[in-house]
């Protein structure tokens, strides 16, 4: 690893000196039509020693949140502010950002279960290799963008392997209030990198195909949290959250399915903490024959949801987390103070939301 920052940091080919921010595009691959594929990028090193952190963006090429925090982390920081490197790669799928759909076009691939890639593969591994050789594997640690796929969306929160103490570190620095914690499917960025020695987490938020301003605010002072646990901001205080519920990787979390299929009306919400028992969907056919009601397994957060108000029969409705009732409690009163009010921002009507894991093949969210 590198991220001595009063050393040169050498990435995508170039060697930026301490002190020295520099941006450019990096051309990781080409397109059918003879065009160069690439990537934008940021790379600021300070004028300190530090470690390297890098943070990506879009790497399913419809999720926009991301790129809007790596372009303001990009722009707020200078080489006299950070001790240590931040590479900004503002977005990894550039085909899937410029058709704004999640896979790279043509031959839909998902260039989040191609990491660490293969310079013999597919396009969608040939990126991968890329992007992972040039920059994520200069970098010590890393922070991957992602929000919910298309129809649905999710609350804020992070994914990560918490019995990897370094990505611990960084997803409770991070410091939101619900952390998933597991692995991650083959093939992830946070997992490819993790596993080679840079300790990476995935960042969850909202809906793809939309700035949300509250999320984008909120992230970008829990970035400032990470380089502060990791001082690359020396003196910011890291801010803990108020809460934080890790999640384990057996049990706790669920995806509620539909049993039957059919049209899904949601009696849930606006906000995700929900009771024991709480009715949270019906199910029925156009003639309300057939109601099938699905309720809240125990006190929990619905941490994502579906979106789209149809369902085949085993559908997943929702990604539910149970909470006991002394964090229950503490949710409750975040929701006084509205900190779950973003949940309803972009103009939909009910939450929604986005995970990974349990399916099987490809994994529609994260
Ligand atoms: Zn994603």
């Amino acid at each position: 690893m590198t991220g001595s920052a009063t050393q040169p940091i050498e990435v995508g080919g170039r060697t930026i000196s301490p002190g020295e921010k520099r941006q450019f595009r990096y051309s990781v691959g080409t397109s059918f039509h003879g065009d160069p594929i690439d990537i934008p990028v940021t790379v600021v090193n300070g004028e300190n020693d530090g470690p390297a952190m890098f943070l990506s963006a879009a790497v399913h090429g419809d999720e926009l949140n991301g790129i809007k925090i790596v372009q303001e982390v990009a722009e707020t920081y200078g080489p006299p502010d950070i001790h240590g490197a931040l590479v900004c790669l503002h977005v990894l799928n550039v085909p899937g950002f410029m058709a704004q759909q999640r896979y790279i076009p043509i031959y839909d691939e998902d260039l989040n279960r191609s990491f660490p890639g293969n310079p013999q593969g597919t396009m969608a591994k040939r990126l991968a290799h890329t992007i992972f050789e040039e920059f994520v594997s200069k970098c010590d640690l890393g922070l991957d963008f992602h929000t919910s796929t298309r129809n649905r969306t999710t609350m804020y929160h992070v994914r990560a392997d918490m019995r990897d103490s370094d990505v611990e570190r960084i997803a409770r620095a991070f410091g939101t209030s619900v952390i998933l914690d597991g692995e991650g499917s083959n093939g992830t960025l946070r997992k490819a990198a993790s596993k080679t020695g840079v300790p990476t987490v995935t960042v969850e938020m909202g809906r793809a195909h939309r700035f949300q301003s509250t999320h984008l605010e909120r992230a970008l002072h829990c970035v400032a949290s990470v380089l502060a646990e990791h001082e690359v901001l020396p003196d910011r205080p890291v801010s803990w959250p108020g809460w934080t519920r890790v999640v384990a990787r057996d049990g706790e979390k669920t995806w509620l399915r539909a049993a039957t299929g059919g049209l899904v009306d949601m009696k849930w919400g606006p906000q995700p903490l929900v009771e024991d028992g709480e009715q949270l969907f019906t199910i029925s056919d156009h003639f309300k024959d057939e109601v099938e009601v699905v309720r809240a397994p125990s006190t929990g957060l619905v941490v994502g949801v579906l979106e789209n108000a149809v369902a085949y029969p085993g559908h997943p409705l929702c990604h539910f987390v149970s909470v006991d009732e002394t964090t229950a409690d503490i949710i409750r009163d975040d929701i006084e103070r509205g900190e779950f009010d973003v949940y309803r921002e972009g103009g939909f009507q009910r939450p929604e939301y986005g995970e990974s894991g349990e399916y099987e093949g490809r994994d529609p969210l994260s």
